[in-house]
């Protein structure tokens, strides 16, 4: 019998494992890779501004020292190497934009997250648009070494199950039963195939395609990730991740030639120069309708609790959001509203 049986690992999972072995909880992650790979795909970037709107992320003053105290522990933890922060150069993309930036940098609300240093150099080869922004506090996760991190030290914990896990949760005297498997949670972590799952299919999911793709090129020498309508990571070894496209409703892990495209069109726009595509992947983010996630018990099976809806953010709001939970699973401490599922109460009582 542990604690809480975990169904799925992708960075919901993961984090949610991290967070409730913390906490003294003993767990169990059941969890089938080949389903869903969109933890996988991302790029796993974090940055604080909305360029769209020139604001800052939501909650992102509570949201990221959460994070990055997170990633780091679990670095010493694992003892592996996935968080790597990196300034972020945004190509203003319009006048307007121009004047938006220009305001943002003399007031006091962005103070933090934007730089008037000069542009580095490396930039002179490339696009410059209508000038160039340096963003502070960006970064991204390796998100396949971390997941990779977190299964090693499940599996060294015999903790850790490979399969399809379609069965519901059969009621026992002190929990629940799924597979064989007692414990007196359920965590449910199934990314967007959770839309597949009865228990949870009333939540207004709002499922995205995104691809991305990979190039080498040893003579594109940066060192700052690019966000220019794509962005442009730097990987070290010649080597650069391209991304992302954003199709809703396609629900597939199936890289195609619409997004290949879209993505060279803009990369050779940015980069001035022809692109090698050495890989492409495709994933599907789990959105949910009102752009926050889903987090809580189940409304008629007290014990059936969800981890879901990370959107196109995962990597930075995982670690708070498992922090809620955990907490709400534990002490019984309420869940933030935005994030209950039970702001969505009245579709349950629909079905
Ligand atoms: C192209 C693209 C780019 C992205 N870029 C970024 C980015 O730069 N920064 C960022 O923060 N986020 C990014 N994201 C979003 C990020 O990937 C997601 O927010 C996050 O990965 C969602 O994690 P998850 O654990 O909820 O879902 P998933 O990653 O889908 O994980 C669910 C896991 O559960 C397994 N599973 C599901 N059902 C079952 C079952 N019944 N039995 C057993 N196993 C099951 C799946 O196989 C999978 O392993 C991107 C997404 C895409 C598609």
């Amino acid at each position: 019998m542990v604690d809480v049986h975990i169904i799925g690992q992708g960075l919901a999972g993961s984090v949610a494992a991290l967070e409730l072995l913390r906490a003294g909880q003993t767990i169990h992650v059941s969890n089938d890779p080949s389903l869903s790979h969109c933890s996988r795909t991302a790029a796993g970037l974090f940055n604080p501004l909305n360029f769209k709107t020139l604001s800052r992320t939501w909650n992102a003053d509570v949201v990221f020292p959460v994070a990055m105290q997170f990633y780091k522990d679990s670095e010493l933890q694992l003892k592996a190497s996935f968080w790597h922060p990196l300034p972020m150069l945004r190509i203003i993309g319009s006048e307007g934009e121009q004047k938006e930036w220009k305001a943002a940098l003399s007031g006091n609300h962005f103070a933090p997250f934007l730089n008037n240093d000069p542009v580095p150099e490396e930039m002179s080869a490339y696009n410059r648009g209508f000038g160039l922004g340096l963003v502070e506090h960006c970064g991204y996760l390796d998100t396949n070494t971390f997941l990779e991190a977190v299964t090693a030290m499940l599996n060294d914990k015999n903790i850790y199950s490979e399969y399809t896990c379609k069965q519901e949760p059969e009621k026992t005297n002190q929990g629940w039963n799924i597979n064989g498997i007692e414990s007196r949670r359920v965590l449910y972590c199934e990314g967007w195939k959770a839309m597949e799952n009865p228990l949870f299919n009333w939540l207004p999911f709002f499922p995205v395609k995104g691809d991305v793709i990979l190039i080498e090129d040893e003579n594109l020498k940066l060192d700052h990730l690019i966000n220019a309508g794509c962005f442009v990571l730097p990987l070290g070894n010649k080597f650069y991740r391209i991304g992302s496209t954003y199709y809703p409703d396609e629900t597939d892990d199936v890289p195609t030639q619409k997004g290949r495209e879209e993505l060279l069109q803009k990369a050779e726009k940015v980069l001035k120069r022809p692109i090698n595509i050495s890989n492409q992947w495709a994933g599907v983010r789990p959105s949910t309708g009102d752009r926050r996630p889903f987090i809580g018990e189940h409304p008629g099976k007290k014990g059936i609790w969800i981890f879901n809806g990370l959107g196109s953010r995962g990597v930075i709001l995982s670690p708070w959001v498992a922090r809620q939970l955990s907490s709400s699973m534990i002490f019984g401490t309420p869940i933030p509203r935005e994030t209950d599922i039970v702001r969505h109460l009245k579709r349950f009582r629909k079905v």
